[in-house]
C-alpha cells in the first residue's frame, strides 16, 4: 500500500515539452522586456539601435544630434557600436529622427567618388 502516485512524470509522448522544467535558454529575459536591439550598417560603421517605447523611458537622456534633452515618457532609440568598439557604456540615447537625420547633418563622407559616371 503506497498511497503516493509517483510517477517518474515523463510524458514521452513527443519529447518536445519538457514541461515544468524552464530549460536555460541562450534568451535573455532582461534583454527581451528591454527590447530588441536591431544593427544597422552606416557608412561610419555598424550600430546596434534599440527602440525604446514611451512607456520605458523612464530618465532624461541629451540626444547628441540636436542636443536637446530627452524627456521621460518620450520614445527614442538607444545606439551604440555594433563592432566591439567602445564598450556597452558607450550608448547614446537618440531622438529616432535626429539619427536617421545623423549622416545629413555630419560634414559628408563623400561615398559616391568609386560611382561610375557616364
Ligand atoms: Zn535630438
Amino acid at each position: 500500500m503506497s498511497p503516493r502516485r509517483n510517477r517518474p512524470g515523463r510524458r514521452t509522448a513527443s519529447g518536445r515539452g519538457g514541461q515544468g522544467r524552464p530549460q536555460p535558454e541562450p534568451v535573455d529575459p532582461e534583454r527581451v522586456r528591454r527590447g530588441v536591439a536591431a544593427v544597422q550598417a552606416w557608412s561610419d560603421g555598424d550600430w546596434m539601435v534599440r527602440a525604446i517605447p514611451a512607456p520605458a523611458a523612464t530618465k532624461t537622456y541629451r540626444c547628441p544630434g540636436c542636443v536637446q534633452e530627452i524627456r521621460p515618457g518620450v520614445a527614442h532609440v538607444v545606439v551604440w557600436p555594433a563592432d566591439g568598439r567602445g564598450d556597452l557604456t558607450d550608448r547614446r540615447h537618440w531622438h529616432p529622427s535626429c539619427w536617421r537625420a545623423r549622416e545629413n547633418r555630419t560634414p559628408a563622407v563623400e561615398r559616391s567618388r568609386n560611382a561610375p559616371r557616364y
